[in-house]
């Protein structure tokens, strides 16, 4: 194959309804994080781009031409179209981000029913009745509520999840009826474009959806300032999102942000079950997601025979090319997030940490998935998020000092406890401040219709397309006296 022929043709930027195929600053190659093949080449926008986006959107939230049933019809044709293309959306994120296929297949499904839900939530989502004349004034009047949209969306999104995220972004404000501009990740645009390209095919009409690609402190700076900009969506890293939420006073900010998730495994408890599902969700896409299993915490009478089921699991994961069907884990997103894991486990180790597997790096920027015990809680691996196939693990006696443990994080997206003890399951749902609780469950578990967001430095929202359209929406208040 040609090296400098991209492994994905795109036709360039969407604004306006047309495909601009360079930015104000040219075009950027996109290459693998792998093998650094060329994976495409990407306009690079620049301010005046996104000032033309986001008038684009905001005329077309003027205009008011794409009515709600040609909505819902849009997100069911995309479910479907998405479906039909699972396969190849599935090679473009391995590609870009490099998520193993297998992985990857599981997110293109995954778009899927984010947009499914996206569209039955357009079919049915409506304001309420307000029961006025229960009070004097409002004696002979009818109240009602319509949900009416926000105004222009800013999406802006990671390279981890590199549709799904996108997605849990533009198929909501589809639904709710807001224009969207969205800056993808530089590293990962091609999956957004391609369906932006799916969407644009469906008929949706200019302007309501544009996609400006380029740096997170240009392309994204301009869309966070613009004043035509009503809402902003971020999914990302903590530092960037409460960064850009201080910096948009006068916007809706919704953030997704980072976490370093607990699981605990409590005597007695499906152990077991625990420990194969611990092997998964610590080190899918190399433990580069924002619920990866990160802190676990064993109690003494159960943690020899979980870390006996879990270690060999561990060892046993395939490592290299993440277009390899049977890849388990391949390589972080960047040379230095490698180099970081190294630093990292030094660190956890110089302070007393046990390495049990793992801690060095091998070919192409992989990192080996890692286990160690006995890191004190002020080490990087324990208190921030590790984002790398990197767990520790914590023994305890008592259930209470393990909830403590668990909780003692700036984060606080989802926690995990496995427990036979019913008390113990609703006193850990009531004591752990995360976003989400989930027992007998790892906390990597996302079903796409949940209410899925953090509290503390996790984020301030929750998304799934029902919630996500609440937010993307207001009520009007409209009342009618006799
Ligand atoms: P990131 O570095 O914060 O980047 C996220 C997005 O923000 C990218 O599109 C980036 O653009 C853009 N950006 C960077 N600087 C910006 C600025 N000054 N103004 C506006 N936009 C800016 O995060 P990442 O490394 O891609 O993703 C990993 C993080 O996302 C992790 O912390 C992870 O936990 C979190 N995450 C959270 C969730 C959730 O739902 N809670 C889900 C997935 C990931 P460039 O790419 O051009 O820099």
């Amino acid at each position: 194959m040609d090296p400098d022929e991209p492994r994905f043709g795109i036709p360039g930027m969407l604004i306006n309804g047309e495909w601009i195929p360079a930015g104000e600053h040219g075009r950027a190659e996109v290459r693998a994080p792998y093998d650094g093949s060329l994976v495409a080449r990407v306009p690079v926008a620049g301010p005046r781009d996104v000032d033309r986006a986001v008038r684009a959107a905001a005329e077309a939230l003027r205009r008011d031409d794409f009515p709600r049933a040609d909505r819902v019809r849009v997100l069911e044709q995309t479910a479907a179209a998405l479906h039909e293309r699972r396969d190849h959306f599935a090679r473009a994120i391995a590609l870009e981000a490099a998520k193993p296929l297998k992985t990857a297949r599981v997110e293109a499904s995954r778009a899927v029913e984010t947009f499914a839900f996206a569209a039955a939530e357009a079919r049915r989502f409506a304001g309420e009745m307000i029961a006025l004349e229960a009070t004097p004034p409002g004696a002979g009047k009818t109240g009602f509520t319509l949900r009416v949209p926000v105004g222009v969306v800013a999406a802006i999104s990671p390279f981890n999840f590199p549709l799904n995220l996108v997605a849990h972004k533009v198929a909501p404000a589809i639904a709710a009826g807001c224009p969207v501009v969205l800056k993808p990740a530089s590293q990962t645009p091609v999956s957004a474009i391609l369906l932006a390209e799916l969407l644009n095919g469906l008929g949706v009409p200019s302007g309501w959806i544009n996609v400006v690609t380029g740096g997170g402190g240009t392309v994204g700076d301009a869309l966070v300032a613009h004043e035509d900009v009503a809402y902003i969506t971020f999914t990302g890293s903590a530092e960037v999102g409460w960064g850009l939420a201080a910096r948009a006073a006068r916007k809706k900010v919704r953030l997704e942000l980072g976490s370093a998730s607990p699981l605990i495994v409590d005597s007695p408890s499906d152990w077991r079950t625990a420990a194969s599902k611990t092997a998964v969700a610590g080190f899918a896409h190399a433990g580069q997601s924002c619920i990866s299993t990160q802190r676990i915490y064993l109690h003494h009478d159960i943690a020899d025979d979980f870390l006996e089921e879990l270690l060999p699991r561990v060892e046993d994961l395939r490592l290299g090319d993440p277009m390899d069907e049977h890849t388990d884990v391949s390589c972080l997103i960047t040379r230095d997030d490698t180099a970081r894991m190294r630093e990292w486990v030094d660190e956890a180790v110089a302070a007393g940490a046990k390495l049990l597997t793992g801690g060095e790096a091998a070919r192409n920027g992989i990192f080996r998935p890692t286990v160690l015990e006995g890191a004190p809680p002020h080490t990087r691996v324990q208190c921030e998020e590790v984002f790398g196939p990197i767990v520790t693990v914590t023994r305890y006696a008592d259930f209470d000092e393990a909830l403590r443990l668990a909780d003692d994080s700036r984060y606080g997206l989802q926690a995990g406890v496995f427990t036979a003890d019913l008390g113990k399951a609703l006193k850990a749902a009531k004591t752990l401040h995360f976003g989400g609780v989930l027992i007998n469950e790892v906390p990597t578990a996302r079903a796409d219709q949940q209410p899925y967001g953090g509290v503390r430095d996790s984020g301030n929202t929750r998304e799934g397309p029902a919630y996500a359209i609440q937010e993307m929406t207001e009520a009007l208040l409209v009342t009618l006296q006799a």
